[in-house]
């Protein structure tokens, strides 16, 4: 079983507690970075917020409507990097899920500024299998062998 996420623990895996890391965003204060909208619009994924992900589209993107009952479950989080213009940004991650087997979606995010709040834009994905040996360490991020973790 992937352990449980505590509350102190954001689920984007800052490893900071969610009440100062996503909750914040969630709650309506505007986003610091392009990578702390990403962060907390995955961390909306995860808690099931659509409202939040559509208020955080950008109006040009932005789909009608929105249903995450077929989302796979997500369980990890990984910045690969990012970049902060004043009215442009753009985060490349990589998010893990499961679903039966292990997944991943790799993703070239464009963020843009528009009244002092960053907005997803669209981007360039890209989707791909994982296959976890046994004792590697588990894609989950625990830190743990696979074998003692999520197997
Ligand atoms: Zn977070
Ligand atoms: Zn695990």
């Amino acid at each position: 079983m992937a352990p449980e996420i505590t509350p102190d623990d954001c689920p984007c895996g800052s490893r900071q507690p969610y009440s100062t890391c996503c909750e914040p965003c969630h709650q309506g204060k505007p986003a610091s970075s392009p990578e702390a909208l990403m962060r907390s619009r995955y961390s909306a994924f995860v808690l099931n917020l659509t409202d939040y992900l559509k208020a955080t589209w950008h109006t040009s993107t932005r789909p009608q409507d929105l249903d995450l009952t077929e989302a796979p479950k997500w369980v990890s989080l990984q910045v690969l990097s990012s970049d902060e213009g004043v009215h442009e940004g753009r985060v490349h991650f990589r998010a893990l899920y499961r679903a039966g087997g292990w997944g991943y979606l790799e993703e070239n995010s464009r963020f843009v500024r528009d009244d002092e709040r960053w907005y997803y834009v669209s981007g360039d994905t890209r989707e791909g299998t994982l296959k976890p040996g046994r004792n590697e360490s588990c894609p989950c991020g625990s830190g743990r062998k696979y074998k003692a973790c999520c197997l």
